[in-house]
C-alpha cells in the first residue's frame, strides 16, 4: 500500500485565500485545489491507497478548528490520514487529544512560526509524542522561492534526535531542501525517516536516486500536494528506480504508520 506522507488541503471556505497567499510568497504554482476532494481525485488517478494530511496553522487560535476539520476527514475520504495540528504557544498537553481524534503525529514548520525545532519551546511535545508514539514531520532546509530555511537548517535536528532515541520523526524534502549535503547528518540516527516530497525534478536524477537509495530503508514517498501531482511523482520515481522502489517506499511507511 503506498502512501503519500506529504499534503495539505485546507477547509473549503479558506483553501483559496491560503494558497494564493503560498503562491505569491514562494512564487510557486498549485497543481491542483487543496481540497480533500481534489486530494482523493489526484489520489485515485495514481492508483495511491492513502495519504497523510498535514495542517500547519500560523497562529495558535487556528489550532482547536484546524482540529476539528481535520479530524472529520476520514469519514468521508477514508484514504486521507489527517494529522494534528499544533503551535509552540500551545500547551502540549494537546497531544493528548490526538489518539481520540484519530491523528498519529503532527508537523513542525520552523520557518513559519520563525521558531527552530530545537527551540525549548517545543521539547515538551517532542517528550509526549515520544512517549505517546506519534509521529513528528518536519519541514527541513531552504524553502521554494530562493526563501532561506533561516530556522530549519538540517543540523538544527541534531539535538532532538540525541535527546529522543524513540522519537519517530520524518524530515521532509530528504532532510533539508537545498541543503542536501548538510542532510546527510541526519541519516545515521535509526528513527529518522525522509520523505521525497518536493524533490523529484529539483534533485538531478542521479543526485535523487542516490541519496534515496542510501536511505532505502528509511526514505518514504511524500509529494506536497496541491504544489505537486501524484501520477507525475510516482512514474518518475518508476522511471529512475523501478517499481521495486516504489514497493520499499510503501513498506518503509507502513513500518512507520502502524
Ligand atoms: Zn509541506
Amino acid at each position: 500500500m503506498l502512501i503519500d506522507f506529504h499534503s495539505h488541503v485546507y477547509p473549503p471556505e479558506v483553501w483559496k485565500k491560503i494558497v494564493a497567499r503560498l503562491e505569491d510568497f514562494y512564487g510557486v504554482k498549485a497543481r491542483r485545489d487543496a481540497t480533500a476532494e481534489s486530494l482523493n481525485t489526484s489520489l485515485e488517478n495514481a492508483c495511491i491507497e492513502k495519504a497523510v494530511v498535514l495542517p500547519v496553522p500560523t497562529r495558535k487560535e487556528h489550532v482547536q478548528p484546524n482540529n476539528t476539520y481535520y479530524a472529520s476527514l476520514p469519514e468521508k475520504f477514508p484514504r486521507l490520514i489527517p494529522f494534528g495540528a499544533i503551535h509552540p504557544e500551545c500547551s502540549s498537553e494537546i497531544l493528548k487529544s490526538f489518539s481520540a481524534l484519530g491523528f498519529k503525529g503532527f508537523k513542525v514548520q520552523p520557518n513559519a512560526w520563525q521558531t527552530r525545532p530545537d527551540d525549548k519551546s517545543l521539547f515538551s511535545f517532542y517528550e509526549l509524542a515520544e512517549k505517546l508514539g506519534l509521529i513528528v514531520v518536519f519541514h527541513a532546509g531552504d524553502e521554494e522561492g530562493g526563501v532561506e530555511g533561516k530556522y530549519s537548517r538540517p543540523g538544527y535536528f541534531i539535538s532532538i534526535l540525541e535527546e529522543f532515541p524513540s522519537l519517530k520523526c520524518i524530515f521532509a524534502h530528504l532532510g533539508g531542501y537545498k541543503r542536501w549535503d548538510e542532510a546527510s547528518m541526519l541519516y545515521p540516527y535509526p528513527q529518522a525517516y525522509f520523505d521525497t516530497s518536493y524533490t523529484l525534478g529539483i534533485l538531478p536524477p542521479d543526485e535523487f536516486v542516490e541519496i534515496v537509495t542510501t536511505i532505502s530503508d528509511k526514505v518514504v514517498f511524500g509529494t506536497d500536494f496541491p504544489f505537486r501531482d501524484h501520477l507525475e511523482e510516482k512514474e518518475l520515481i518508476k522511471e529512475y528506480l523501478g517499481e521495486a522502489f516504489l514497493n520499499r517506499l510503501a513498506k518503509n511507511a507502513q513500518k512507520l504508520i502502524t
